[in-house]
């Protein structure tokens, strides 16, 4: 089945993404890991989704304030 899927900015058919690793930020804290999926001719991001594959990050330490 031929690819009909065309980037929205570009119009180029999306026949290859960029797949790119992003943390999701809930409040202003990392909550999960999440897959981008970007335009390869033109970097427009085509749509972003939780990574599946990822496990929680274990209770790590309250990182210390920034000052
Ligand atoms: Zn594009």
């Amino acid at each position: 089945m031929a690819i009909q899927g065309e980037c929205p900015k570009c119009g180029k058919r999306v026949l290859h993404v960029n797949i790119e690793n992003l943390v999701g930020v809930v409040d202003g804290t990392s909550k999960a890991r999440c897959l981008s999926f970007s335009c390869i001719h033109c970097n427009t991001v085509l749509g972003v989704q939780m990574d599946q594959r990822a496990k929680p990050r274990p209770r790590a330490r309250p990182e210390p304030p920034a000052t």
